[in-house]
């Protein structure tokens, strides 16, 4: 995928998954890489809690539950967890693709993306796996 390509699926991600523009939870708000305690699912919320972890995957952020943020941000763990869990089931995908899209992750891990369920419009965009 060129610079193009890439600014193509950018604006489809958008579109497909508005919820992709928040900047202070979500892809744009933690480092691109896995999850700081299972390091199996994508980050996607950043996190300040007494076990050390930076940022936190949906299920791993629900698991450590207010122990997941600092007492001062209590309430903003709150919010984001409330936030994670309206996400589609594919968010995972998603949050990789939007990596993929601005750079910070391989194109060829688009590969690990089971492409039945995708937008079509975000799909027209993948290169053949
Ligand atoms: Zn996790
Ligand atoms: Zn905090």
């Amino acid at each position: 995928m060129d610079r193009d390509q890439r600014r193509q699926l950018h604006s489809a991600l958008l579109v497909a998954a508005p919820w992709l523009a928040a900047t202070e939870l979500g892809p744009q708000a933690v480092d691109a890489g896995r999850c700081d305690a299972c390091d199996e699912r994508p980050r996607l919320l950043p996190t300040c809690g007494t076990a050390g972890a930076a940022a936190l995957c949906r299920d791993c952020a629900f698991a450590a539950g207010d122990d997941g943020w600092c007492s001062g941000h209590r309430d903003d763990g709150r919010e984001a967890r409330r936030w994670a869990a309206a996400l589609p089931d594919r968010w995972a995908d998603i949050v990789l693709l939007w990596w993929i899209a601005t750079g910070e992750v391989r194109v060829s891990s688009a590969d690990q993306i089971a492409r039945e369920g995708l937008p079509v419009d975000v799909l027209a965009l993948l290169p053949p796996p």
